[in-house]
């Protein structure tokens, strides 16, 4: 493997803090369309909002399965088990770990899950 797990490693965690953010703000705004009086009066950090409609348009509600499997592709790094794809065991390409660091799939396996 070329790909370098540390890395890897600093790449997941900043994208944790963004998605734990912007799941934070959902949760948040959540409460306050329930018409909650809310004390809190946040000014958005504009970072955010932008993860915020990515996750939105990207995933909808799926923001908590994203940060799961941050979580995962983390605890893999320690298990000697990252850049391996969780079905086939095959590695997965760098290239499509550099786009998704948090990827369980090699592409083959991605194609197959998407046909089912
Ligand atoms: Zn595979």
């Amino acid at each position: 493997m070329t790909i370098d797990v540390e890395t890897m490693k600093s790449r997941l965690l900043d994208e944790r803090v963004r998605v734990a953010a912007a799941l934070d703000l959902l949760t948040r705004e959540r409460h306050d369309a329930e018409g909650s009086e809310s004390s809190d009066n946040h000014v958005a950090d504009p970072s955010v909002v932008a993860v915020e409609r990515e996750i939105d348009s990207t995933l909808g509600d799926s923001a908590e399965s994203m940060l799961a499997a941050i979580d995962a592709a983390l605890a893999r790094i320690p298990a000697g088990t990252f850049g391996q794809c969780g079905t086939c065991r095959k590695p997965i390409a760098d290239a499509r770990l550099e786009a998704l660091p948090y990827t369980d799939l090699c592409i083959d396996c991605k194609r197959l899950a998407e046909r089912r």
